[in-house]
């Protein structure tokens, strides 16, 4: 499991250093706001929905390595995928991230997302983890209320 860990390790640095779809949408049809106030994280997600599909999505935010490393990871995973396939996902790293440490993690099938299953370890970041995933649910609702991982 070391350079398993290692590797997972390093993508949170990489996507922390360089956040994917780091931005602002100048025509966001969808957006929510999150905040975990245990760490201090702070996370704008912004979508632009073309009918089902998310044709482009945006965050900003400030906070701890893993809050700003999942919101990238986050935005890469869901680009061009339905609202239900966005959903789904959602759905499916929460479990991950709520289960327990030693529970198997389909790798192949989460990708890099798979990387988020070390925060399991440390249970006080788990919601650093899940709120860029948590605001991305509330984006998906319309008229939804800022959330907060309290
Ligand atoms: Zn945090």
């Amino acid at each position: 499991m070391g350079d398993l860990s290692d590797l997972y390790q390093q993508i949170i640095v990489e996507h922390n250093r360089s956040p994917r779809n780091f931005k602002k949408l100048p025509h966001a049809t969808n957006a929510a706001e999150g905040s975990n106030p245990l760490c201090g994280d702070q996370i704008r997600v912004e979508l632009q929905l073309d009918g089902d599909r998310i044709a482009d999505i945006g965050f900003q935010g400030s906070g701890c390595a893993i809050s700003q490393a999942s919101a990238s990871l986050l935005t890469g995973a869901v680009l061009g995928k339905t609202k239900s396939e966005a959903e789904a996902l959602f759905r499916e790293v929460h479990t991950m991230l709520t289960s327990a440490t030693d529970a198997p993690v389909d790798a192949a099938r989460l990708g890099k997302l798979a990387a988020l299953a070390g925060v399991r370890r440390f249970p006080v970041r788990v919601k650093c983890a899940s709120l860029s995933w948590h605001t991305l649910h509330a984006a998906l609702r319309e008229g939804a209320e800022p959330v907060t991982t309290e």
